[in-house]
């Protein structure tokens, strides 16, 4: 039912947004008061701060519905929900939870602001500084890469190391106002997919934030950056089974529509072994990416599972849109039809918030803490 009401939302208010959204680069603004008005911003933030209160799972099927129709929209979602609200939500004091996850789930987009040029899957290797003064304020300097949703974002969660001399142990994050003076959002990125989605770096000069600023305590936030990400990485399984499934949803009824040889194309047998194979596939995944929601609300260890998660969705992803465009051959390949932006939007999958080697990492460690000496 709740999974119908966001399909019912994505077919009439996104789906007619789509390619224009993926020419321009730019998400539509009408389109994100909408995401705001219809409570996809604010699903797990608690009912007292304006939010549905709602489970992860719940979160995870908004974020497949979404990206079943446009990839590049449930980025945002997923990024803004899972990542930014998530973190406040966790490890955030009452103040500034107070303060901002209200306006979160109602007005202000979030941004996650870990990755610099020089780290990225070496998230903990960051250069941004955080220095503290005689009154208690912070002044912050380094450079962001890759930040999504920057260009619209009202507040941003940065990364920033209060004493290098700890290593990671200094890694501290910071709650700061889109419009800080010293804050400066980049030219956005030109990618390849997910076009809609704003992706800059952001740049920090002296930007100085008073002592409430600092989310959870000084030194924590590599434990506050790898927590959520662990978890974040499930919601990027449920984008990448989404964007299959919704890839699969737009090819299949062309293959009983084209004819060869006297006989749909679907017809053959040559397909039907294949698309076949790609609708187990997504299944599959999808049971993954469920199942390691379930674990991690029910408190189960999930790491391992959410690692799986995103990586075998991933390559079903990318398998799917590329079968699609196979499937409908010459027109596949044009700009038509909807697989070609899915085959372009689903490579980010296999990068962000943990590239597919970091997930084979986490997945090795785990086995290694089993059988390993
Ligand atoms: C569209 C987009 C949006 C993003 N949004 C955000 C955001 O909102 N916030 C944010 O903080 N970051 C964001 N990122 C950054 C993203 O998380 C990083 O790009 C990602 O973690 C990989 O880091 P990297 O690009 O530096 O690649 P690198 O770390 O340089 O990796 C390059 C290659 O080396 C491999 N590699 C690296 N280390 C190892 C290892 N130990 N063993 C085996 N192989 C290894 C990687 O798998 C990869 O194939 C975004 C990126 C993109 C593309």
């Amino acid at each position: 039912m709740f999974k119908e009401a966001v399909a019912g939302f994505a077919a009439s208010e996104i789906a007619p947004l789509v390619k224009a959204m993926d020419a321009k680069s730019e998400l539509d603004a009408g389109l994100l008061a909408k995401l705001f008005e219809n409570g996809f911003m604010g699903v797990e933030v608690e009912e007292r701060f304006g939010g549905s209160g709602a489970s992860f799972t719940a979160m995870c099927c908004v974020i497949e519905e979404l990206a079943k129709v446009d990839p590049a929209v449930s980025t945002c979602v997923d990024v803004h929900s899972t990542v930014v609200n998530n973190t406040l939500n966790f490890w955030g004091g009452e103040d500034l939870k107070a303060r901002y996850l209200p306006r979160l789930a109602s007005e202000i987009v979030g941004s996650f602001c870990l990755s610099e040029p020089g780290s990225g899957s070496d998230a903990f290797a960051l250069a941004t500084r955080a220095e503290r003064k005689a009154d208690g304020s912070w002044v912050l300097n380094g450079e962001k890469a890759w930040i999504t949703n920057a260009e619209h974002a009202g507040v941003f969660l940065v990364f920033a190391n209060a004493d290098p001399s700890l290593g990671y142990k200094g890694i501290t994050c910071f709650a700061v106002d889109g419009g800080a003076p010293g804050l400066t959002v980049g030219r956005k990125e030109d990618k390849l997919g997910i076009r809609a989605s704003s992706t800059c770096p952001v740049v920090l000069e002296d930007v100085v934030v008073g002592p409430e600023a600092v989310l959870g305590d000084v030194g924590a936030g590599y434990k506050y950056a790898i927590g959520i990400l662990n978890e974040g990485r499930i919601g990027i399984g449920a984008q990448m089974v989404g964007l299959a499934q919704g890839c699969f949803d737009a090819t299949m009824p062309y293959l009983f529509e084209r004819s060869q040889f006297g006989s749909a194309v679907g017809d053959f047998q040559g397909m039907q072994m294949q698309y076949a194979e790609v609708a187990t596939e997504i299944a599959a995944a999808r049971l993954l990416v469920y199942n390691a929601a379930r674990k991690k609300e029910q408190g189960l260890p999930f790491i391992a599972d959410a690692a799986m998660a995103k990586l075998k969705a991933s390559r079903v992803a990318e398998l799917s849109a590329s079968k699609c465009i196979e499937w409908m051959g010459g027109v596949g390949f044009m700009k038509d039809y909807p697989a070609e932006k899915f085959f372009r939007d689903c490579k980010v999958g296999q990068i962000y918030e943990g590239t597919s080697n970091i997930q084979l990492l986490t997945i090795a460690k785990d086995i290694k803490a089993q059988y390993g000496k």
